[in-house]
């Protein structure tokens, strides 16, 4: 069986299927990104290359259709979401090459004392790696080609095994849009062939999107080959709710933010953290408005919650609700599953003790936390291994910036949720990863900030 193969999880048919990279073609990608970086990102202005990068905005647009397409039938994605994914990704790239000039510009810096001037000038670094997950195909990929792009790093990628399709997409627009053949190259890798990748002296470093495990795997073989690493890993998010005007408001809020690419977020709010005196109204309310998206065919308009992105992905959720139930939580909703479709399951009671009180959970299970008083809710909040984003609800601003700065995480969003942007920096901290994408981080990270000092 080959590793790159599209089976659409809401048919079980299998699609298509692509063979393995050989080894001699992943030399030849490298080498050719290696020659696109000296030859092309050296030789091009970074006002030229945010030129192309706009025409790969423009070219996801004109294709937003067909692109949304290829991941609905890849990993399952609501056609709707689908088309939003594209667009969001649009507009990264357009965000890149519209402040790409501005973000790169020179830096002088103030000199102590003595003569001249110094100054920093944003250099690429060379080859970059990119290892990223299936649950979006698009947008990952725009956070990390986008910037570097404009910068002038050029890219290797390997794609998820799930969407080899929307890979090879990807490779063409920025084709169509007129880098050389090097600068962004796809490739359908084998775990040990990018060990080779990140061992070879051409590439300077590798940003991975993905789960902790491959994020540790692929830190690995970086470090011992000391090569810069980004790592955007799991999350498994608070949402607090101190006070609220409207509760109504905040469920809804809290609802779509559970619900996000059928659950299946990096950054989606999986437990729900509840001051006393709103818990039994917001359990009963968010229960009825989660429980009314029942998982339906994601090629509908209609459809809100498609299946999970695979069997597999829905058989490991339905074992860790097993596990969950076992261990002493009670379900208020229970999901039921067919193939890969899961309806949303509501958990209460989960103890410290299990495992559920620090897993994540992909896919549409909510975990719903009674907490006394607001320190109580940043210590549940704070007491799981990772810290990538969270949301706080309270009609108390100065409340809200102290548990904002309490909570260990890469992002904190007040009052909202759904709230990511191009101009947003995004990551975590903790086992969720280190280091940004997007704003004008997300340019900076795999950047030689050269130091040029004149007498
Ligand atoms: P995954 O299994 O870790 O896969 C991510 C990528 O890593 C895929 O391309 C995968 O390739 C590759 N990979 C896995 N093991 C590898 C290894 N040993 N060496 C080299 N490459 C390896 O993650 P997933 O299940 O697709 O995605 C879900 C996870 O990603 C969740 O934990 C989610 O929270 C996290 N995520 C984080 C962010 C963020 O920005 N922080 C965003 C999205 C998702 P194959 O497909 O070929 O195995």
């Amino acid at each position: 069986m080959n590793k790159y193969a599209v089976t659409n999880p809401a048919t079980g048919a299998s699609e298509s299927s692509f063979t393995l990279a050989t080894d001699a073609e992943v030399i030849a990608a490298i080498e050719a990104a290696d020659r696109a970086h000296s030859e092309f990102s050296r030789g091009t202005s970074v006002g030229e290359r945010a030129a192309l990068m706009q025409r790969v905005a423009d070219l996801h647009t004109e294709r937003r259709e067909h692109l949304a397409e290829l991941i609905v039938r890849e990993m399952g994605k609501p056609v709707e979401q689908a088309l939003g994914e594209v667009d969001f990704s649009a507009d990264i790239y357009s965000y890149y090459a519209t402040h790409g000039e501005a973000f790169l510009a020179d830096e002088p810096i103030e000199l102590l004392g003595g003569e001249g001037s110094a100054f920093i000038r944003n250099a690429s670094l060379g080859v970059l790696l990119g290892v990223m997950p299936w649950n979006f195909p698009y947008y990952q990929v725009a956070r990390f080609a986008g910037p570097n792009l404009v910068l002038g790093n050029t890219i290797l990628l390997k794609h998820a095994s799930q969407c080899p399709e929307s890979a090879a997409a990807i490779e063409e627009i920025f084709a169509d849009a007129g880098f050389p053949a090097g600068a962004y190259r796809n490739l359908y890798a084998s775990n040990a062939q990018i060990a080779d990748i990140l061992a070879d002296p051409r590439v300077c470093g590798v940003s991975l999107t993905g789960s902790e495990g491959a994020g540790a795997a692929v830190a690995e073989v970086a470090g011992r080959n000391l090569k810069k690493v980004v790592l955007e890993l799991g999350g498994s998010d608070p949402f607090i709710v101190l006070s609220a005007d409207n509760l109504e408001e905040a469920v809804d809020a809290a609802v779509a933010a559970r619900l996000d690419n059928s659950g299946q977020s990096c950054n989606a709010a999986k437990r729900f953290i509840v001051i006393d005196d709103l818990y039994d109204a917001f359990v009963e309310s968010f229960t009825a408005k989660i429980t009314g998206n029942v998982p339906a065919d994601p090629t509908s308009p209609e459809t809100t919650l498609g299946p999970l992105s695979s069997l597999g992905a829905a058989e490991a959720l339905e074992e860790q609700l097993q596990r969950a139930e076992a261990q002493g939580a009670t379900v208020h909703a229970r999901g039921s599953r067919t193939g890969a479709f899961f309806s949303p399951t509501v958990l209460t009671g989960v103890s410290a003790q299990s495992d559920a009180y620090r897993e994540e959970f992909f896919g549409p299970v909510a975990a719903i936390y009674r907490v006394q008083n607001e320190a109580e809710a940043v210590e549940v909040a704070n007491d799981i291994p990772y810290g990538l984003g969270s949301y706080l609800f309270t009609t108390d601003p100065e409340q809200a910036l102290r548990v904002a700065d309490l909570i260990d995480a890469g992002m904190v969003f007040i009052n909202g949720s759904l709230l990511d942007s191009p101009e947003l920096p995004f990551g975590g901290v903790k086992r969720s990863g280190f280091g940004r994408e997007l704003g004008r981080f997300g340019i900076a990270e795999f950047a030689n900030k050269k130091l040029i000092r004149i007498l």
